[in-house]
């Protein structure tokens, strides 16, 4: 592994980022913050840290940086290979495609995109990591290992920094659902606590078939069960890809490739249903783009990247579905946090 501080206090490390490495406070273990802090204050990561990949479809090398922001920043993108571009919030209302993967973009100028956020929102929701500035140079993050597991290690390498403002919640009210074709749907329901997700899926080929997956988050549970489930792909739909330009940067190591019934990658799967925990993993990293962490149910069948966001456009069209789990006896305080994630 290569961990290389360089400017004094407020350093950026750069790793590589196959290799596991423990540290203190995400590994399980609460750091002295922590043990000191609430859950129900707001985070963002002690220091920056960057790496390189494999963007998935244009096969170019991107560099990404991850960097601590300050409370009430959320999770913030911005294209550094674009001289003075704006930041722009990983947020529903800025997903722009969901066909391939989820696209956020600045609203002002959509060129500015950064496609396959699900993977690092996903690890950055597990890690309850509130706030952060994610640079990339160019138009999509990279790929690593198809999963979450390397982003998880970065964050947990950067550390996390434990802020003094609370954190807000969003709380579902109401069942919301929407469908999509043969028979999709994507719904979210009212919870006691935390967010709760279960996923089924049916697949033509043998090797995916039907399958069902539920957790309820934590990131302990995250790191065991999904998070190093990597995305799939049909043989034929890869192929097809490729043949148009797309997921140049797609290979074995990173994604698992079906033919029918069979596995092609020489190692099979890394443990068995990886294929609706990825899914599940995908719905944790789009869900995340609430805006803010939730208190719901989630279930979703044959769902995907488009259901998903369709569902918190939906949870957010009508203020009847939400609100923030009250943490302190101030409506007021409540009704102005509304106004500014639904804005
Ligand atoms: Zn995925």
């Amino acid at each position: 592994m290569q961990v290389t501080p360089t400017h004094g206090g407020n350093t950026t490390k750069s790793v590589d980022a196959k290799r596991p490495e423990t540290v203190s406070g995400i590994d399980g273990t609460p750091s002295r913050l922590e043990r000191n802090g609430s859950k129900n204050l707001q985070t963002t990561l002690a220091n920056p840290i960057h790496c390189q990949g494999i963007a998935l479809h244009s096969g170019v090398t991107v560099d990404l940086i991850l960097s601590p922001a300050t409370a009430n920043t959320g999770v913030r993108f911005q294209r550094s290979d674009v001289e003075g571009s704006p930041s722009f919030p990983a947020r529903y209302d800025h997903i722009i495609d969901t066909r391939l993967s989820t696209v956020a973009a600045s609203d002002s100028d959509p060129s500015l995109r950064v496609a396959t956020i699900e993977h690092l929102m996903a690890a950055l929701n597990a890690c309850e990591i509130d706030n952060i500035l994610i640079s990339v140079s160019g138009p999509e993050l990279p790929v690593l290992d198809g999963a979450s597991d390397a982003f998880v290690f970065l964050i947990r390498c950067a550390g996390r920094q434990i802020l003094d403002t609370p954190r807000q919640v969003i709380e579902i009210l109401r069942n919301v659902r929407v469908e999509g074709e043969n028979g999709a749907f994507a719904e979210l329901r009212p919870a006691q606590r935390g967010l709760s997700l279960a996923i089924s899926l049916s697949f033509p080929a043998q090797a995916i078939g039907n399958q069902r997956y539920a957790m309820q988050l934590d990131e302990q549970r995250f790191m065991e069960e999904v998070a190093f489930c990597r995305t799939f792909v049909n043989r034929q739909d890869i192929e097809y890809l490729q043949s148009i330009g797309l997921a140049r940067g797609g290979s074995l190591d990173n994604a698992v490739v079906v033919d029918g019934e069979n596995i092609l990658n020489p190692a099979g799967l890394k443990i068995e249903r990886e294929f609706a925990r990825h899914k599940l993993l995908d719905a944790i990293g789009d869900l995340y783009c609430a805006g803010h962490r939730m208190q719901a149910g989630f279930i979703g069948h044959k769902s995907g990247h488009t259901l998903n966001n369709k569902l918190l456009r939906k949870v957010f069209s009508d203020s009847a579905n939400w609100c923030f789990v009250p943490l302190a006896p101030s409506r007021s305080v409540t009704k102005t946090l509304r106004a500014r994630v639904a804005a």
